[in-house]
């Protein structure tokens, strides 16, 4: 066994996610406390520039697998397999998303590791300890993960990425895949609300229910225009079914970190929270003062939304 970390990063419609860039961040974290280097593995799509993209400080190695262009579970699962059997790392790192929760507890089988999910902190010494979090992120724990060789999956958002540019050796890795499992990636479906993926997002505009009803969506849809923002809500307003789910930010929806995070009308309750307290800076506009959101937010404004929102779309404007 090597003291390595091998850490798999995520593409999705040709791009990196913001997830694979933390991932080198956790890794490198976790290497040197291991004593090990930092191994990357990019599986499918076009290996050639996310290698050159991942290849930032800190990076020892990359492994490009060349097969398929999208996420494809029997694939990553050889892959991963493979490339571990090789390095015999001592961490191998997968984000905790939909597609990290996909294949990483069928690595962790096969190869017969223990599997820690959705990490938002570590610590190595003489053996794994993982922190996370509980009941609506209300509650921390922290897990010792026995054995020596782990799998961990990191939650998205909580390390930041890597930057810099790295010197790291990039090699095609041959996994000896074998397409022919039964399963075949045929296309790919954004499930309702279009293309938009708020994850990615730079400026988040999200309402909740001090919006009162449908009819006043268009209000706030002038200020998503005139700043030039996304789109984005707490759970009531999609259970409300007056936004589809991929808007939904929270522990059951996405996590983002945007640049700015309007929470217009958001109470800030824990679940909410958990899905945008990494965004860079958070201004809040609620008419009750002790709302929770405002124990977070960088700026704040306490008023009515119907009077504050047409004033911010004339400034803007
Ligand atoms: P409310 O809590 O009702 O807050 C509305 C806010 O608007 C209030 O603070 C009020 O003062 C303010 N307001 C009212 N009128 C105005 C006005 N005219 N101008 C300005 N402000 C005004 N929630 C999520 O968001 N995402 C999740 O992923 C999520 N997952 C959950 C998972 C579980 C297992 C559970 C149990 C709950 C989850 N929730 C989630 C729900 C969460 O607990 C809260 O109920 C929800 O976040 C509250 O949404 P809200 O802030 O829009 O509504």
């Amino acid at each position: 066994m090597s003291s390595d970390v091998l850490a798999v990063a995520e593409h999705r419609r040709g791009e990196l996610r913001d997830v694979s860039y933390e991932l080198l961040t956790a890794g490198r974290q976790l290497a040197d406390a291991t004593g090990g280097d930092l191994h990357v593995a990019v599986v499918g799509g076009d290996t050639e520039s996310f290698a050159e993209e991942l290849d930032r400080d800190g990076v020892d190695a990359i492994h490009t697998v060349s097969e398929g262009e999208e996420f494809n579970h029997d694939v990553y699962v050889q892959a991963v397999e493979a490339l571990h059997g090789e390095l015999d790392p001592q961490v191998v790192l997968m984000p905790n998303s939909v597609n990290g929760l996909d294949y990483a507890p069928a690595v962790a089988n096969r190869l017969d590791l223990p599997l820690a999910t959705d990490a938002v902190d570590f610590e190595y010494d003489d053996g794994l300890t993982v922190t996370r979090e509980m009941y609506g992120s209300k509650v921390e724990t922290t897990v010792d993960v026995g054995g020596d060789q782990y799998a961990v999956t990191i939650r998205g958002a909580e390390w930041p990425g890597a930057e810099g540019v790295g010197d790291a050796d990039v090699a095609e890795f041959d996994a000896d895949i074998d397409t022919n499992t039964g399963s075949t990636v045929t296309g790919f479906e954004e499930v309702g609300g279009g293309d938009v993926d708020i994850s990615e997002a730079d400026f988040i505009v999200s309402i909740g229910r001090g919006i009162e009803e449908e009819d006043n969506l268009p209000l706030i849809e002038d200020l998503v225009e005139a700043t030039d923002a996304t789109l984005a809500s707490s759970r009531p307003i999609v259970d409300s079914g007056w936004l589809p789910k991929n808007r939904q930010v929270g522990q059951s929806g996405k996590v983002v970190t945007p640049d700015v995070y309007l929470a217009i009308g958001i109470s800030g309750a824990v679940q909410h929270v958990a899905g945008m307290k990494g965004s860079d800076t958070i201004i809040a506009v609620n008419t009750d003062p002790n709302a929770p959101i405002f124990d977070i937010a960088d700026y704040g404004i306490v008023g009515d939304l119907f009077d504050v929102v047409p004033e911010l779309i004339e400034e803007f404007e």
